[in-house]
């Protein structure tokens, strides 16, 4: 898998590509992630890669020929890339995207600035515009961040199993249950008896109903898209949350 991120602000990535799991499997060579510098592929004088907008008003806009260049020097190396724009008015960036995402093999991310990019530039070279929720930033090299970074957890390889992503929050349509370390008792609280027991089919039902409660609490939305197996559903009965679950899919 291979990133490009196009930006005129390379060193705001430089930091957060260099820690821990990302690091790692770029050394590993699990994910390649190359930044350019859209300033690179000026043509002017000055460098300059945003102008005034036609028509006036508000800040600057992106140019499209710098943004154009550097687009074809990336291609160059590799034709097949996707090109992503972030973008506030793009689709609203979700872990289901993320497990797509994680699929190809070369993603082009375009980072804007100021008032954005030219429309033109946009229309022609831009595949799929991703937003990372509703509110504006000042430019999309941190959404780009949030996106290397979700997929490339994604990655074959790239987490170990202790930390797998499949029972993830938002792997199913659920929360993910709360979570306990040493020591057993802080501050007065223990933790559940149920974890210490070493039954792990325990543990697991124990587990899968606090991740049921959970979401019920803090994001009914969720349920409508869940599927849950006739165990589960027995379970949910037996623990009186099955109608719960029925009226929050029902009422959605
Ligand atoms: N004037 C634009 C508008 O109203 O739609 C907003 C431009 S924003 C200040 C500058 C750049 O930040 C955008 O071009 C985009 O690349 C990035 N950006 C801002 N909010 C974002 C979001 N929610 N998701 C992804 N990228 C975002």
């Amino acid at each position: 898998m291979q990133f490009d991120v196009l930006t005129i602000f390379p060193d705001l990535l430089e930091s957060p590509l260099q820690e821990s799991i990302i690091r790692r499997a770029r050394e590993k060579e699990q994910v390649k992630i190359k930044v350019t510098n859209i300033r690179d592929f000026a043509t002017d004088k000055h460098s300059m890669t945003d102008d005034r907008p036609f028509g006036g008003g508000e800040g600057m806009v992106m140019k499209p020929e710098p943004l154009t260049a550097a687009l074809a020097s990336v291609k160059k190396e590799n034709k097949q890339g996707r090109v992503i724009l972030l973008s506030p008015q793009g689709k609203q960036y979700k872990q289901k995207m993320a497990e797509e995402l994680s699929t190809d093999d070369h993603l082009i991310l375009i980072c804007g600035r100021y008032e954005g990019v030219d429309e033109r530039f946009r229309a022609r070279s831009v595949d799929d515009e991703i937003s990372i929720g509703d509110y504006i930033l000042t430019g999309g090299e941190l959404a780009a961040m949030i996106l290397i970074d979700s997929v490339t957890r994604l990655l074959p390889g790239v987490l170990g199993c202790s930390d797998s992503a499949d029972k993830d929050t938002f792997s199913r349509h659920l929360l993910k249950h709360p979570q306990y370390t040493r020591p057993r008792e802080f501050e007065g609280v223990e933790i559940p008896e149920v974890l210490l027991s070493g039954d792990h089919k325990r543990i697991e039902e124990y587990r899968f109903l606090e991740s049921v409660k959970r979401t019920i609490d803090r994001r009914p939305d969720l349920l409508q898209n869940e599927w849950f197996s006739k165990q589960e559903v027995a379970l949910l009965k037996k623990n009186k949350l099955y109608n719960s679950v029925r009226d929050l899919q029902e009422k959605q």
